[in-house]
């Protein structure tokens, strides 16, 4: 068995190695575990398709890192991560030809929604200028003391309405309310539940304080930023180390899983007392994406031309469209026409793909554990706006829930969010508690996405736990 250490973290993605870097710039020797042969998690990049074709595994569009508090304390620049901006952050067109687009600028992105610019502004701007508290209140537990509790009021109201309601309330032209929708649906939750209109603010906010930005060369690089800045700190990275069982783990004073609920309750549940094993065996999981990444032979001839000019696009056309696939989700059916969220990377950045051809990132919500084969759904959609797109396809990978799984233990069922972000869960994550990250098991702290703020890659989980594990076990040390 290896030496003892202060702290172990089981996990490198992105929850992980900010817990461990946490507990590192503490003074804590660390050492992380990662099942998989590289690390990163669902930040990740690789050839999937053909040599040279460089693709995101898993997250490609960054708002939440970009804004992320805990992040911005780190110099991942130092460490090669270089955020790209596309022109567009996003464009979600309709039928007509036209696309309802978010752009960093919040004037601009007002005035291109015509009649409904003037309930825009008055949406977003109050909350755009306070970004920076609004990102702290709410990337931490919902249950705390608010810093800025005028500010958290304000973005609470609207956020709490389910975002149809809010959208045809406060929008009356198809333009905003499909944007709006489009945003909201990252939420997997049916479009009618409460709290879906949160995730619609956030990442619209996200989109005017710091961008939809990718980084330069794919997602990996925030994970080798974070891993070296780990490193320098002197924590250790220990590769193809799947845990089975805490007691194989060598001593130490604290262990952080980067896992989710259902793989911790594999790997510790029978040393859980029963009370606590039974309220997570509560938790609900969202539902699944099927994921599909092309080599394309160029760029997709779009009909709206702002899509052109977008890094991310969200195709389903209207919000009645968008709520009815989201809402056969819960049902455990397949939409015909399912909600699709693309990126096209290799726009912005020339070290996705070999010079002239593209590369193109795509997935669409499925119902959990759903192993259908979405291919052809997916690019009926991509043709719908953007005719001859499957002209332009050299080659494709696949991933269904089962192979997601496969690639990460924490995306069981091809839930890519460590558990629905429904108000429950949203509130008790994963179970109801002023310090959810800290388990019944003494010394041993939850910080993946299954613990506040949840899913995204930003670091917020891993920084939280490791900051009440330090409170715990290191109290003499910095946080
Ligand atoms: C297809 C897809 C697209 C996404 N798109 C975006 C996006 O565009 N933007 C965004 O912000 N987010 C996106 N996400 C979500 C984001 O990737 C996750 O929310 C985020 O990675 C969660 O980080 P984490 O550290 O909690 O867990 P993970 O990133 O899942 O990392 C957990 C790590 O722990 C390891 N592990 C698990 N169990 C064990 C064990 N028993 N022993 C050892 N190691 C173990 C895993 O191998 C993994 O490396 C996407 C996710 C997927 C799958």
């Amino acid at each position: 068995m290896p030496d003892a250490c202060d702290a172990i973290v089981v996990g490198a993605g992105p929850n992980g190695l900010a817990a461990a870097i946490t507990l590192a710039r503490a003074g804590c020797s660390v050492r992380v575990y990662e099942a998989n042969a590289t690390i990163g998690g669902g930040a990740r990049s690789a050839e999937l398709t053909l040599p040279g074709f460089l693709h995101d595994v898993c997250s490609a569009v960054h708002p939440l890192a970009a804004g992320s508090p805990f992040f911005k304390t780190l110099p991942l620049e130092r460490f090669g991560l270089e955020w790209i901006q596309p022109e567009i952050p996003l464009a979600h067109p309709l039928d007509n030809g036209s696309a309802a687009c978010l752009y960093k600028d919040l004037d601009f992105t007002a005035e291109q929604l015509g009649r409904d610019s003037r309930a825009y502004r008055r949406l977003m701007q109050p909350l755009a200028h306070n970004w920076e508290q609004l990102a702290i209140e709410f990337l931490q537990p919902m249950l705390h003391w608010p810093q800025h509790p005028i500010t958290l009021t304000r973005f609470g109201i609207p956020a709490i309405c389910p975002a149809t309601l809010l959208a045809r309330f406060l929008f009356r032209h198809a333009r905003a309310q499909a944007l709006f929708a489009g945003i909201a649906a990252h939420s997997f939750l049916p479009l009618e539940k409460p709290v879906s209109s949160a995730f619609a603010l956030v990442l619209g906010l996200a989109g005017h304080a710091v961008g939809w930005p990718i980084p330069r060369s794919g997602s990996q690089q925030i994970s080798i930023a974070l891993a070296g800045y780990l490193r320098e700190l002197g924590g250790r990275i220990e590769l193809n180390r799947r845990v089975e069982n805490l007691n194989e783990l060598p001593k130490s004073r604290a262990i952080l899983l980067d896992v989710s609920v259902w793989e911790f309750l594999r790997i510790a549940g029978r040393q859980m007392p029963p009370g606590y094993r039974r309220r997570l065996e509560k938790f609900r999981h969202a539902p699944g994406i099927f994921k599909i990444d092309y080599a394309l032979s160029s760029p997709i001839p779009w009909k709206a031309e702002a899509c052109r000019r977008a890094g991310t696009i969200h195709l389903g056309g209207t919000i009645d469209e968008i709520a009815a696939a989201e809402r056969e989700l819960v049902r455990g059916k397949i939409p015909e026409r399912p909600f699709v969220l693309v990126a096209q990377q290799s726009l912005f950045d020339e070290t996705r793909a070999p010079r002239g051809n593209h590369t193109l990132w795509a997935y669409c919500h499925v119902p959990f554990n759903c192993d259908a084969d979405m291919s052809d759904q997916i690019e009926s959609q991509i043709e719908r706006f953007a005719p001859g797109f499957r002209d332009c396809i050299i080659a494709r990978h696949k991933m269904s829930a089962a192979d997601l799984a496969q690639s990460n233990p924490n995306l069981a069922g091809g839930d890519i969010s460590g558990g629905s972000a429904n108000l429950t869960q949203l509130i008790a994550r994963p179970t109801f508690s002023l310090t959810p990250y800290r388990t019944s098991l003494p010394g041993v702290y939850l910080c993946s996405a299954s613990t506040p703020p949840g899913g995204g890659v930003h670091g917020m989980c891993g920084y939280h736990a490791a900051c009440a594990a330090l409170r715990d076990h290191f109290s003499t040390r910095n946080q």
